[in-house]
């Protein structure tokens, strides 16, 4: 693998864009959130996939799709930011979080499942918490039935889960996210067999546009809230979410979608807002967002991707 840009300096994230063979090209990202340590906790976040085949209506990373990266491929991506920080391999951060979230619906490609089942040959890492987060593409059957044994298997208690719905509104949904997709149903059943008492709860996370719907009764008429957990956040700004006039529930002013937030506590589900770090949309390094595309686009977006990308 070669580098070949990272984004200008930042203590809260860099973006990093790589070649493989063939021109294969990823970006991948390492973030902290200041003022914690990366000694407490360090994120990365890898590709899955070139682009991706999903095309969500809000996601830069969705403008292309080349195929599908190998497990080589990802671990190269993880191995070279451990081994930058930490050249014996030896991770000191207590929370050591891996998102496989870049570019790629991680349930379509399996050597996802390979790379997570090889990763703890290949660091030292106590602190590890892999993330998958996945819209559920109809046909990942297979994908979620290995995360379960490898989430039993390997990490236990460990491993994050999560469903990204971004409506209850079936219509909007597939709008959305234009595959098809597990329903609720589906998702919910396969969360309750999947969940074991003194695991983290799966995360369903709604990335609330203007306009879509969150309804806690159609919520509570599958998804159970002991079992289940809600993540809200952003929709970042990326040239997609501009183009398809998706504009944003939650923003820095914590006083936005506060009502939202009580209808689901209320409703018995634990409910996290996380707004990140407003800094990581200049730096693109946020969720949805991907900086070559948004090169390739010529369009220009005020409060994003304003970091410049330093080739070597
Ligand atoms: S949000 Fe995820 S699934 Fe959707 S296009 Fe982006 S990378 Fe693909």
């Amino acid at each position: 693998m070669k580098i070949l840009a990272q984004t200008s300096h930042s203590d809260i994230a860099k973006v990093y864009v790589a070649s493989f063979a063939d021109d294969r090209i990823v970006e991948f990202v390492e973030s902290t959130e200041p003022p914690i340590p990366k000694a407490d906790k360090w994120v990365l976040i890898i590709s899955t996939m070139l682009g991706c085949p999903v095309g969500c209506k809000f996601c830069d990373s969705g403008l292309f799709y080349g195929g599908k990266l190998n497990e080589g491929e990802m671990l190269r991506q993880i191995l070279f930011l451990v081994e930058n920080s930490y050249p014996d391999r030896k991770v000191e951060s207590k929370k050591f979080k891996i998102q496989f979230a870049r570019m790629g619906e991680p349930a379509l490609n399996m050597a996802v499942c390979d790379t997570l089942i090889n990763l703890p040959t290949e660091i030292d890492a106590p602190g590890l918490l892999p993330s998958v987060s996945s819209i559920a593409p109809k046909g990942s059957e297979k994908f979620f039935d290995k995360i379960h044994e490898i989430k039993n298997d390997i990490y236990k208690n460990k491993f994050q889960l999560q469903f990204s719905l971004h409506s209850t509104n079936q219509e909007q949904r597939d709008w959305l996210l234009p595959v098809k997709k597990w329903d609720f149903k589906t998702i919910a059943r396969y969360g309750e067999n999947y969940f074991a008492k003194g695991n983290r709860k799966i995360t369903l996370n709604f990335a609330l546009g203007a306009g879509m719907e969150i309804n806690p009764n159609v919520l509570l008429d599958q998804f159970d809230p002991e079992i289940f957990f809600i993540k809200l956040t952003p929709v970042n700004p990326t040239y997609n979410s501009q183009k398809n006039e998706i504009k944003t529930v939650f923003d820095e002013n914590k006083e936005n979608g506060k009502s939202i937030i009580e209808s689901l506590k209320k409703a018995g589900y634990d409910t996290l807002l996380s707004i990140g770090e407003i800094e990581e949309n200049k730096i693109g390094s946020n969720c949805g967002q991907h900086i070559l595309n948004y090169m390739k686009s010529g369009h220009k977006l005020n409060q994003a991707y304003t970091y410049n990308l330093e080739y070597l």
